[in-house]
């Protein structure tokens, strides 16, 4: 049977665990985070963008690329200069410190560094959260509706969730952290955002007791419904999408001539990033290998590596945005592994849910064969001499998880194929770190000079998920 209501331009969304394949639009999946049955929302199919149409996207700016490529994903949902609008006022010089918003910094001959990080919480994670930040802006507005942003970290997402959110009157954001665990640094750049919107609670526990809590919250439907609340995690569409466009900026702005091949390397914690990168090779972009670097959580590592997809306790390391016991968006790859079978994928990780440890072996093969996966892993005293070393040679200082990459990619040299390092953080979230590596400090960037100093706001909540629901009904507007 024909289905009249689909036209050749909609984009369209699937969950990886529904066997009927329900279709949702751009709008849909951008306010839920997880599909019903469990599952994760991803494209129909992927929009391929040949060579030809290719080179002429090398002379535009970031956000004109932003807008040719999340346009394809967005479909029919938004119209189009509603999110020419969106992406002009969210990639901007004020924003990202500098007119390219992406540049890429030569290291050494065929050694190139991308700098995601020039967002105001100085992550990679601003890119996709600030486009996130306006368009969920604009559908709130569009559909009347407010929304209440839960979330736990320990790491960047707060920050970079916060600076995005922050002063938008349909959105509030309360975000669990653990009162042990974040860097003096991290709490005063959550801790200074001061808007009426935006909610910092100090949890006394573990970021797994913060993360518990926000699970047990979003169990209660009813309360959950009632304050509308949303998540904003690694799994979210809309974040994926974003991340897509640096690929393209990137492979355009560091080979000659287009069709070239360019290897790409990824610090990767929850594997948002570099799926990504493989969405981009898959939409046409001329990626040869997708190389995927770890620290001492080697989850991913040891995926690629031997076909076990195992979950790890987590150890704490000097790369903690990395410190992931699962990658939850591993998920999406493995759906398109299994030639897009749903039930297939939905077992699997229901397997892997329950008894922790799944073996994909003969996947991953195909997979390592078939795009060009590989991986491996570095240590606190890997990165530490790749700091040193860097700093020695081009007198740039980068982060630890820059420093997980850029350790991998000498590590792994085989060619003269140019190798593209993903920057993720500067350097100044990690003061002790640099220290110990260069014994001296980054100088800090404008606005930060003394941010410790600056007044703090912080919610004492007892731990558990009544207190928290208390907090929301005694704070968040309807
Ligand atoms: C979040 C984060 C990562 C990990 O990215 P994933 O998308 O989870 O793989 C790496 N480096 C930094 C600095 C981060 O903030």
């Amino acid at each position: 049977m024909i289905n009249t209501s689909y036209t050749r331009y909609d984009m369209n969304y699937v969950s990886t665990r529904d066997e009927n394949t329900q279709t949702y639009t751009f709008s849909e999946v951008l306010l839920s985070g997880l599909a019903q049955d469990g599952g994760l929302f991803i494209p129909e199919i992927y929009p391929f963008i040949d060579h030809e149409t290719l080179k002429k996207y090398k002379t535009l700016s970031y956000a004109e690329i932003a807008y040719t490529i999340i346009e394809k994903f967005v479909g029919e949902s938004i119209p189009k200069k509603d999110l020419e609008e969106i992406l002009n006022k969210t990639y901007t010089e004020t924003k990202f410190k500098d007119s390219k918003i992406t540049p890429i910094k030569k290291l050494y001959n065929n050694i190139y560094l991308q700098d995601l990080s020039l967002g105001p919480s100085l992550a990679f994670k601003d890119l996709a959260m600030q486009f996130l930040g306006n368009i969920i802006e604009y559908e709130l507005t569009k559909q009347n509706k407010v929304l209440t942003i839960l979330g736990a970290s320990s790491g960047d997402t707060v920050s970079a969730a916060e600076e995005a959110m922050r002063s938008k009157e349909r959105i509030n954001v309360v975000m669990l952290t653990p009162k042990e665990g974040m860097s003096e640094f991290q709490k005063a750049q959550a801790g200074t955002i001061l808007d009426k919107n935006i909610f910092n609670i100090s949890v006394d526990g573990s970021f797994d007791t913060c993360q518990d809590i926000v699970k047990e919250v979003n169990k209660d439907i009813e309360f959950k419904q009632k304050y509308s609340i949303g998540a904003v995690n690694s799994i979210n569409w809309g974040r994926i999408c974003a991340q897509i466009v640096y690929y393209f900026y990137g492979y355009l702005n560091t080979i000659d001539t287009v069709g070239e091949p360019l290897d790409i390397i990824v610090p990767s914690g929850n594997f948002g990033n570099m799926l990504a990168g493989y969405i981009a090779k898959q939409m046409g972009l001329p990626i040869r290998k997708l190389i995927i670097a770890t620290n001492e959580n080697k989850v991913l590592d040891i995926l690629f590596k031997t076909g076990v997809y195992k979950q790890e306790t987590v150890v704490t390391t000097s790369s903690p945005s990395m410190d992931i016991s699962k990658a939850s968006n591993f998920e999406r790859l493995l759906y398109d592994c299994l030639k897009r079978n749903a039930k297939q994928c939905g077992k699997l990780m229901k397997e892997f849910e329950s008894k922790k440890e799944i073996n994909l072996s003969n996947l991953i093969t195909t997979l390592k064969e078939e795009h060009e996966f590989s991986s491996d892993s570095s240590t606190h005293k890997d990165r530490i001499k790749t700091i040193k070393t860097i700093y020695k040679d081009t007198k740039i200082i980068i982060d630890p998880h820059t420093a997980a990459a850029i350790h991998v990619a000498i590590k792994n040299k085989e060619s003269d194929i140019p190798m593209l390092c993903m920057e993720t953080a500067k350097p100044t979230k990690f003061e002790t770190t640099i220290q110990e590596s260069i014994g001296t400090i980054p100088k800090r960037e404008k606005g930060f000079e003394s941010i410790e100093t600056k007044k703090q706001k912080f919610y004492n909540v007892d731990s558990n998920a009544s207190a928290i629901k208390d907090f929301i009904k005694d704070n968040i507007k309807l």
